[in-house]
Protein backbone atom coordinates (compact mmCIF):
# COMPACT_ATOMS: atom_id res chain seq x y z
CA UNK A 1 0.00 0.00 0.00
CA UNK A 2 1.15 3.49 -0.77
CA UNK A 3 0.94 5.03 2.19
CA UNK A 4 2.66 2.38 4.10
CA UNK A 5 5.80 3.76 2.37
CA UNK A 6 5.34 7.11 4.98
CA UNK A 7 5.52 8.57 8.36
CA UNK A 8 2.49 10.11 9.20
CA UNK A 9 2.11 8.93 12.87
CA UNK A 10 3.80 6.71 15.11
CA UNK A 11 1.26 3.79 15.12
CA UNK A 12 3.01 3.75 11.38
CA UNK A 13 5.68 2.41 13.12
CA UNK A 14 5.70 -1.42 14.28
CA UNK A 15 7.57 -2.45 17.33
CA UNK A 16 10.16 -3.88 15.12
CA UNK A 17 10.43 -0.31 13.04
CA UNK A 18 10.63 1.76 16.51
CA UNK A 19 13.78 -0.75 17.52
CA UNK A 20 15.13 -0.05 14.41
CA UNK A 21 14.49 3.65 14.61
CA UNK A 22 16.33 3.72 18.09
CA UNK A 23 19.08 1.40 17.05
CA UNK A 24 20.19 3.31 14.18
CA UNK A 25 19.86 6.82 16.07
CA UNK A 26 22.20 5.30 19.20
CA UNK A 27 24.54 4.07 15.57
CA UNK A 28 24.90 6.97 14.18
CA UNK A 29 25.26 8.80 17.18
CA UNK A 30 28.37 7.23 17.90
CA UNK A 31 30.42 6.45 14.46
CA UNK A 32 28.76 9.40 11.30
CA UNK A 33 26.71 7.21 8.88
CA UNK A 34 28.08 7.10 5.29
CA UNK A 35 25.95 8.01 2.49
CA UNK A 36 23.09 6.06 2.87
CA UNK A 37 20.90 8.59 0.93
CA UNK A 38 22.88 8.84 -1.90
CA UNK A 39 21.04 9.53 -5.17
CA UNK A 40 17.50 10.24 -3.22
CA UNK A 41 16.23 13.57 -3.48
CA UNK A 42 14.23 14.49 -0.54
CA UNK A 43 11.95 17.76 -0.39
CA UNK A 44 11.08 19.90 2.66
CA UNK A 45 8.25 22.09 2.65
CA UNK A 46 7.07 24.08 5.54
CA UNK A 47 3.88 26.24 5.60
CA UNK A 48 4.37 26.97 8.95
CA UNK A 49 7.65 28.01 10.85
CA UNK A 50 9.85 25.55 12.42
CA UNK A 51 13.79 26.29 13.97
CA UNK A 52 14.41 22.69 14.95
CA UNK A 53 12.61 20.34 12.95
CA UNK A 54 13.23 22.02 9.64
CA UNK A 55 17.31 22.46 10.16
CA UNK A 56 17.38 19.03 11.52
CA UNK A 57 16.05 17.21 8.75
CA UNK A 58 18.42 18.93 6.44
CA UNK A 59 21.03 18.36 8.46
CA UNK A 60 19.81 14.76 8.49
CA UNK A 61 19.61 14.73 4.69
CA UNK A 62 22.74 16.64 4.19
CA UNK A 63 24.87 14.46 6.29
CA UNK A 64 23.51 11.13 4.53
CA UNK A 65 24.30 12.43 1.38
CA UNK A 66 20.74 13.19 0.18
CA UNK A 67 20.12 15.70 -2.25
CA UNK A 68 18.55 18.57 -0.63
CA UNK A 69 15.61 20.66 -2.12
CA UNK A 70 13.39 23.24 0.36
CA UNK A 71 10.64 24.61 -1.14
CA UNK A 72 9.13 27.69 -0.11
CA UNK A 73 5.09 27.38 -0.04
CA UNK A 74 4.74 31.05 -1.31
CA UNK A 75 6.21 29.46 -4.28
CA UNK A 76 4.85 26.46 -5.50
CA UNK A 77 2.47 26.63 -8.28
CA UNK A 78 -0.14 24.87 -5.99
CA UNK A 79 -0.43 28.29 -3.86
CA UNK A 80 -1.19 30.99 -7.11
CA UNK A 81 -1.39 28.92 -10.35
CA UNK A 82 -4.25 26.55 -9.46
CA UNK A 83 -2.57 23.43 -9.12
CA UNK A 84 -4.31 21.02 -6.87
CA UNK A 85 -2.20 19.11 -4.25
CA UNK A 86 -2.42 15.71 -5.93
CA UNK A 87 -1.09 17.44 -8.80
CA UNK A 88 1.79 18.23 -7.25
CA UNK A 89 2.50 14.88 -5.44
CA UNK A 90 2.69 13.49 -8.60
CA UNK A 91 4.84 15.74 -10.41
CA UNK A 92 7.08 15.88 -7.71
CA UNK A 93 6.72 12.13 -7.92
CA UNK A 94 7.83 11.76 -11.73
CA UNK A 95 10.71 14.25 -10.80
CA UNK A 96 11.97 11.43 -8.94
CA UNK A 97 11.88 12.92 -5.81
CA UNK A 98 11.89 9.89 -3.31
CA UNK A 99 11.44 12.05 -0.06
CA UNK A 100 8.48 14.44 0.88
CA UNK A 101 9.07 16.18 4.54
CA UNK A 102 5.64 18.20 4.91
CA UNK A 103 4.41 20.30 7.76
CA UNK A 104 1.25 21.93 7.76
CA UNK A 105 -1.60 23.61 9.93
CA UNK A 106 -4.09 21.63 8.37
CA UNK A 107 -4.48 18.03 9.92
CA UNK A 108 -4.14 14.95 7.77
CA UNK A 109 -2.28 17.49 5.04
CA UNK A 110 0.39 14.85 4.66
CA UNK A 111 -1.63 12.18 4.53
CA UNK A 112 -3.79 13.33 1.48
CA UNK A 113 -0.13 13.90 0.02
CA UNK A 114 0.70 10.46 0.81
CA UNK A 115 -2.09 8.93 -1.17
CA UNK A 116 -0.64 10.26 -4.45
CA UNK A 117 2.83 10.90 -4.36
CA UNK A 118 4.87 8.22 -5.53
CA UNK A 119 7.47 8.30 -2.50
CA UNK A 120 8.06 8.43 1.27
CA UNK A 121 6.25 11.15 2.97
CA UNK A 122 7.19 12.27 6.83
CA UNK A 123 4.79 14.47 8.48
CA UNK A 124 7.06 17.30 10.01
CA UNK A 125 3.75 18.32 11.86
CA UNK A 126 0.05 19.00 11.14
CA UNK A 127 -2.30 21.13 12.62
CA UNK A 128 -2.81 19.91 16.12
CA UNK A 129 -2.31 16.12 14.83
CA UNK A 130 0.54 14.46 15.03
CA UNK A 131 4.44 15.44 15.32
CA UNK A 132 5.95 11.54 15.07
CA UNK A 133 9.65 12.83 14.96
CA UNK A 134 9.59 14.67 17.73
CA UNK A 135 7.68 11.59 19.66
CA UNK A 136 10.60 9.62 18.42
CA UNK A 137 12.88 11.79 19.65
CA UNK A 138 10.90 12.71 23.10
CA UNK A 139 10.92 8.80 23.36
CA UNK A 140 14.54 8.54 22.99
CA UNK A 141 15.65 11.13 25.01
CA UNK A 142 13.20 8.82 28.40
CA UNK A 143 14.62 5.29 27.10
CA UNK A 144 18.54 7.00 27.39
CA UNK A 145 17.63 7.92 31.18
CA UNK A 146 15.65 5.21 32.46
CA UNK A 147 16.48 2.65 30.17
CA UNK A 148 12.64 0.88 30.06
CA UNK A 149 9.71 3.28 30.12
CA UNK A 150 7.42 0.80 31.62
CA UNK A 151 5.84 2.05 35.29
CA UNK A 152 7.62 5.48 35.03
CA UNK A 153 5.44 8.20 35.10
CA UNK A 154 5.78 11.04 33.28
CA UNK A 155 3.53 14.41 33.36
CA UNK A 156 2.61 16.33 30.50
CA UNK A 157 1.45 19.47 31.23
CA UNK A 158 0.00 22.38 29.66
CA UNK A 159 -1.71 23.09 26.30
CA UNK A 160 -2.52 19.18 25.37
CA UNK A 161 -5.13 20.04 23.06
CA UNK A 162 -3.66 21.83 20.70
CA UNK A 163 -0.48 20.24 21.02
CA UNK A 164 0.59 17.81 17.80
CA UNK A 165 3.78 16.83 19.80
CA UNK A 166 1.71 15.44 23.20
CA UNK A 167 -0.79 13.64 20.64
CA UNK A 168 1.87 11.55 19.07
CA UNK A 169 4.11 11.41 22.40
CA UNK A 170 1.06 10.06 24.32
CA UNK A 171 0.59 7.41 21.77
CA UNK A 172 4.52 6.15 21.84
CA UNK A 173 4.47 6.22 25.90
CA UNK A 174 1.45 3.85 26.21
CA UNK A 175 3.02 1.89 23.81
CA UNK A 176 6.37 1.71 25.89
CA UNK A 177 3.84 0.92 28.98
CA UNK A 178 4.60 4.44 30.59
CA UNK A 179 2.16 5.50 33.01
CA UNK A 180 1.02 9.22 31.72
CA UNK A 181 -0.23 12.20 33.86
CA UNK A 182 -1.60 14.77 31.81
CA UNK A 183 -1.72 17.99 33.74
CA UNK A 184 -3.53 21.17 32.51
CA UNK A 185 -6.70 23.11 32.97
CA UNK A 186 -10.21 21.87 31.29
CA UNK A 187 -9.55 24.29 28.32
CA UNK A 188 -6.85 22.60 27.43
CA UNK A 189 -7.27 18.92 28.61
CA UNK A 190 -11.11 17.79 28.09
CA UNK A 191 -12.07 14.76 30.41
CA UNK A 192 -12.04 12.68 27.18
CA UNK A 193 -7.96 12.30 27.37
CA UNK A 194 -8.58 9.78 29.99
CA UNK A 195 -7.80 6.58 28.43
CA UNK A 196 -6.42 3.45 29.38
CA UNK A 197 -2.55 4.56 30.74
CA UNK A 198 -3.98 7.74 30.63
CA UNK A 199 -4.53 9.91 33.56
CA UNK A 200 -5.97 13.22 34.06
CA UNK A 201 -4.42 15.62 37.34
CA UNK A 202 -5.74 19.13 37.67
CA UNK A 203 -3.31 20.26 40.45
CA UNK A 204 0.46 20.16 38.97
CA UNK A 205 1.86 20.18 42.42
CA UNK A 206 0.34 17.22 43.43
CA UNK A 207 2.15 15.09 40.97
CA UNK A 208 5.35 16.70 41.08
CA UNK A 209 6.64 14.64 43.50
CA UNK A 210 5.82 11.34 41.59
CA UNK A 211 6.88 12.06 38.23
CA UNK A 212 10.03 10.66 36.53
CA UNK A 213 9.63 12.82 33.96
CA UNK A 214 8.13 16.34 33.27
CA UNK A 215 6.86 17.51 29.50
CA UNK A 216 6.26 21.11 29.39
CA UNK A 217 4.53 22.07 26.49
CA UNK A 218 3.94 25.60 24.94
CA UNK A 219 0.84 27.57 24.79
CA UNK A 220 -0.37 27.21 20.91
CA UNK A 221 -2.17 30.16 21.04
CA UNK A 222 -1.95 29.88 16.62
CA UNK A 223 -4.65 27.49 17.15
CA UNK A 224 -7.01 28.81 19.17
CA UNK A 225 -9.10 31.92 19.76
CA UNK A 226 -9.41 32.80 23.20
CA UNK A 227 -7.52 31.88 26.11
CA UNK A 228 -9.38 29.90 28.59
CA UNK A 229 -7.40 31.23 31.21
CA UNK A 230 -5.60 34.45 31.96
CA UNK A 231 -1.93 34.18 31.90
CA UNK A 232 -1.95 34.96 35.26
CA UNK A 233 -4.23 31.81 36.41
CA UNK A 234 -1.78 29.57 33.68
CA UNK A 235 1.39 30.54 35.54
CA UNK A 236 -0.21 30.46 38.80
CA UNK A 237 -1.50 26.67 38.81
CA UNK A 238 0.77 25.55 35.47
CA UNK A 239 4.04 26.90 35.32
CA UNK A 240 7.52 25.19 36.25
CA UNK A 241 9.07 27.32 38.60
CA UNK A 242 11.38 28.16 40.75
CA UNK A 243 8.93 27.50 43.85
CA UNK A 244 7.81 23.90 41.82
CA UNK A 245 11.33 22.80 41.03
CA UNK A 246 11.94 22.46 45.01
CA UNK A 247 9.10 19.37 44.94
CA UNK A 248 10.43 17.86 41.77
CA UNK A 249 12.54 14.67 42.42
CA UNK A 250 15.75 15.37 42.29
CA UNK A 251 16.49 12.50 39.82
CA UNK A 252 13.46 13.67 37.72
CA UNK A 253 13.90 15.13 33.84
CA UNK A 254 11.97 18.16 32.88
CA UNK A 255 11.52 18.40 28.88
CA UNK A 256 10.19 20.69 26.49
CA UNK A 257 9.84 19.92 22.68
CA UNK A 258 10.68 23.90 22.17
CA UNK A 259 10.23 26.70 21.40
CA UNK A 260 9.69 27.42 24.88
CA UNK A 261 7.87 30.44 26.40
CA UNK A 262 10.34 31.98 29.65
CA UNK A 263 7.72 32.99 31.81
CA UNK A 264 4.76 30.81 30.71
CA UNK A 265 5.09 27.64 31.52
CA UNK A 266 8.64 27.68 32.68
CA UNK A 267 11.17 30.18 34.52
CA UNK A 268 14.78 30.75 33.92
CA UNK A 269 15.55 28.33 37.04
CA UNK A 270 14.63 25.33 34.94
CA UNK A 271 17.41 25.89 32.63
CA UNK A 272 19.71 25.69 35.10
CA UNK A 273 17.69 22.32 36.90
CA UNK A 274 20.17 19.44 36.63
CA UNK A 275 17.31 17.21 34.98
CA UNK A 276 16.84 19.87 31.76
CA UNK A 277 16.74 17.74 29.21
CA UNK A 278 15.81 20.08 26.21
CA UNK A 279 19.36 20.25 24.45
CA UNK A 280 19.71 16.60 24.62
CA UNK A 281 15.84 16.25 23.00
CA UNK A 282 17.13 18.88 20.05
CA UNK A 283 20.54 17.05 19.45
CA UNK A 284 19.19 13.58 19.37
CA UNK A 285 16.69 15.40 16.85
CA UNK A 286 19.39 14.91 13.78
CA UNK A 287 20.27 11.23 14.47
CA UNK A 288 16.16 10.49 14.95
CA UNK A 289 15.95 12.12 11.73
CA UNK A 290 18.94 10.19 9.65
CA UNK A 291 17.28 6.55 11.30
CA UNK A 292 14.17 7.72 10.13
CA UNK A 293 15.11 8.33 6.68
CA UNK A 294 16.98 5.73 6.42
CA UNK A 295 13.95 3.10 7.77
CA UNK A 296 11.54 4.91 4.86
CA UNK A 297 14.64 4.28 2.38
CA UNK A 298 16.63 1.29 2.63
CA UNK A 299 14.91 -1.04 4.92
CA UNK A 300 10.88 -0.34 3.80
CA UNK A 301 11.29 -0.88 0.32
N1 LIG B 1 7.79 22.69 17.77
C1 LIG B 1 6.64 21.91 18.17
C2 LIG B 1 5.64 21.79 17.04
O1 LIG B 1 5.93 22.19 15.93
C3 LIG B 1 6.04 22.40 19.43
C4 LIG B 1 5.55 23.82 19.44
O2 LIG B 1 5.53 24.48 18.41
O3 LIG B 1 5.16 24.26 20.52
O4 LIG B 1 4.58 21.30 17.24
Amino acid sequence: MRIRRSLLDLDDLDADELAYVFGRTAAFEQNAPGRLLEGTACVNVFFEQSTRTFTSFNLAELRLGADVVNLSPKDLSLATKGETLEDTAMTLGAMGVGVLVVRHPEAGFPKRIALYFDGHVINAGDGAHAHPTQALLDLYTLIEEFGQLAERTVAIVGDVAHSRVAHSTIRGLRRMGANVVLVGPEGFLPAEYAIEGVTIERDFDAILPHADAIVLLRIQRERFAEMPLSNEEYVAAYRLDKRRLKNVRADAVVMHPGPYNRGMELDDSVLEFAGWRYLKQVHHGVAIRMAVLDLLVNARR
